[in-house]
């Protein structure tokens, strides 16, 4: 294969059989399994999820990649090409028939609005198990009270369980980026199903606005959260957001009318 690496869609390819295998591995793939990878690249993970899973329904954005992929002959994998991020996901579901894993060695600029798009609109998806820039998958799994806790950190933890599943040198992907990564897994629970994620997002959104202002700086800016500011107690409000964990805005949230 002679393929021209292209910057732009976040190409570092992975050969190390090891790593492929232990990525198939961390995401607890099995025969009943359907599978929907993002950014197959030259396949070689796409190869490696194929032997494990039911079905898998791999995504790519570069045509240049189409003769190569297609060349696999791979009979229990759909390619599909084409930008993730464009599709709706009901049309991505269409090519399942239930719930489904995700596996992504990820291109880093689409990772939040990647993990967003699933968490927040998605009912199916069971698990994500993605490579990420080392220092998101910090913020992934960060606890309250810490410099990595915000936003994407309390997101992920309201649907799931996050955790990181092992650290990535750089020098495993050609050509090498200039970070290294890990491999996260986040395995949805959907615990809080009777809250409505879209206005709990918001909350959490104005929350952490301003990251150095007290929660009750942040929260009168909007006149949604008025009411509730009158009825928290005056501790509680001069908390920065970091300083809560997902329990306690779960709580918060529950008191907005
Ligand atoms: N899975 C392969 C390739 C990882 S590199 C491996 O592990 O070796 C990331 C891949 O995602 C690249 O092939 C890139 O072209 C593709 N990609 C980047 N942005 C994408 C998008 N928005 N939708 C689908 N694929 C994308």
């Amino acid at each position: 294969m002679t393929h021209i690496f292209k910057k732009k869609f976040g190409q570092n390819f992975i050969s190390d059989k090891n790593l492929l295998k232990a990525i198939v591995d961390d995401a607890d793939i099995g025969n009943e399994d359907e599978v929907l990878e993002i950014g197959a690249g030259a396949g070689s993970l796409t190869t490696k999820i194929s032997q494990r899973a039911k079905r898998v329904v791999s995504y790519e954005i570069d045509s240049d990649l189409q003769s190569t992929l297609t060349s696999l002959n791979l009979t229990n994998v759909k390619f599909v090409f084409g930008d993730i991020m464009k599709y709706s996901i009901e049309d991505i579901e269409k090519d399942f028939s239930g719930g489904y894993k995700i596996i992504a060695n990820l291109p880093y600029y689409i990772t939040s609005p990647l993990i967003f798009k699933f968490l927040n609109n998605s009912d199916k998806v069971q698990s994500l198990t993605i490579m990420v820039q080392k220092e998101v998958a910090d913020r992934i799994v960060a606890k309250a009270d810490g410099k990595d806790y915000g936003v994407l950190s309390v997101m992920v933890q309201f649907f799931g369980k996050a955790k990181i599943t092992r650290q990535v040198s750089r020098k495993m992907f050609y050509p090498q980026p200039n970070v290294d990564s890990s491999v996260v897994n986040i395995t949805l629970d959907r615990r809080y199903k009777e809250i409505d994620k879209e206005s709990f997002y918001k909350f959490i959104q104005t929350c952490f606005s301003m990251r150095r202002k007290t929660l009750k700086n942040n929260l009168s800016q909007y006149q949604d959260y008025l009411d509730l500011i009158k009825i928290l107690d005056g501790n509680v409000l001069s908390r920065r957001a970091e300083s809560f964990s997902v329990e306690e805005f779960i709580e918060m949230y529950k008191k907005i009318k």
